[in-house]
């Protein structure tokens, strides 16, 4: 038997650092959207007790490195199951661009091994399988918008965006999430207004949302990768309502509600970079429909 999970892609409208906490995570404020660009995972019983990963992308980890590796992992012990898994991975998502692509992933394999395996896990249940796996799978399980708090795994939902274009650029580069913070660590640094880009999501004012997006952790990654400011700048002199860098970077992102503007960041970025794309956001009710 085979079951398919769409893994999307994640955003940050706004992501704040608080400070580094006595076990070494850093403490964080994030607003997150889940959109429309997503990898594919496909979960296939295999009769021997054992996990297999194969990837579609050079660079991700096919062993126990894999984060889907390790969900499946937690889940086999957690409820015994002494079948095998193979997990088949259709990367589609840029790799350490700060899109959470591996950890919508074991996200995605949570919600397949679930229905794979006729487990009958509730979200919380989860969740906590998430939470041991990395800081944003909590997030991934549901998606949509919402607020992450903690070391990024505690989630409170927040409204639907309105309906926009996202036009996202990733940079020839990769960068270490574990080396931006330690970085940050060192720097003086910004702090986004994470409250009022709630109070903006909660008034569905798009136009706020735009002016109030903000990363703490931009600043930090700018440093080392030139290209996101001579990105930001093309960007601007097209004429995109809203632009920031996703994450840890180096992905920037930029939002239009008009679909000529979207046209022509995406012809204008095009020449400019080699991956770019455009693409809407993902509701939060397409990924839980299933075990709901
Ligand atoms: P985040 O935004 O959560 O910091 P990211 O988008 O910057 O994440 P990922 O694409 O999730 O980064 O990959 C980070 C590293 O995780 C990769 O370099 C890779 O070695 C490892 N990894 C483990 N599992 C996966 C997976 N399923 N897909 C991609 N990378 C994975």
């Amino acid at each position: 038997m085979k079951v398919l999970e769409k893994a999307p892609a994640k955003i940050n409208l706004s992501l704040d650092v608080l400070g580094k906490r006595e076990d070494g995570y850093h403490e964080v404020r994030m607003v997150m959207a889940t959109i429309d660009l997503a990898d594919r995972v496909e979960c296939e019983s295999l009769p021997e007790d054992k996990i297999v990963i194969r990837t579609t992308a050079p660079y991700v980890p096919e062993d126990n490195r894999n984060f889907a590796y390790q969900a499946a992992k937690i889940i086999k012990e957690r409820y015994s199951i002494r079948t095998g898994v193979e997990i088949s991975i259709d990367k589609q998502i840029p790799v350490a661009a700060g899109l959470a692509g591996g950890s919508s992933d074991a996200a995605a394999t949570i919600r397949a091994l679930n229905r794979l395996w006729k487990i009958g896990m509730t979200y919380e249940s989860m969740l906590d399988i998430a939470k041991k796996v990395g800081s944003d799978v909590a997030f991934c399980i549901k998606g949509g918008t919402a607020l992450a708090t903690g070391r990024g795994e505690k989630i409170s939902p927040l409204p639907p965006l309105p309906q926009c274009w996202i036009v996202l650029v990733k940079p020839d580069v990769s960068v270490s999430t574990a080396q931006i913070y330690r970085e940050w660590d060192d720097q003086p640094a910004l702090h986004p207004d994470v409250d009022a880009m709630i109070a903006a999501i909660m008034h569905g004012d798009f136009q706020a949302i735009c002016h109030l997006l903000g990363n703490t952790l931009e600043a930090v990654t700018m440093k080392k990768v030139d290209e996101i400011a001579r990105i930001k700048a093309h960007m601007r002199r097209i004429g995109a309502e809203g632009i920031l860098m996703s994450g840890s970077g180096p992905t920037v992102f930029a939002l239009t509600q008009r679909e000529t503007r979207m046209q022509r960041l995406l012809n204008g970025m095009k020449g400019y970079c080699p991956q770019v794309f455009a693409v809407r956001l993902c509701r939060s009710a397409e990924l839980l429909s299933k075990y709901e």
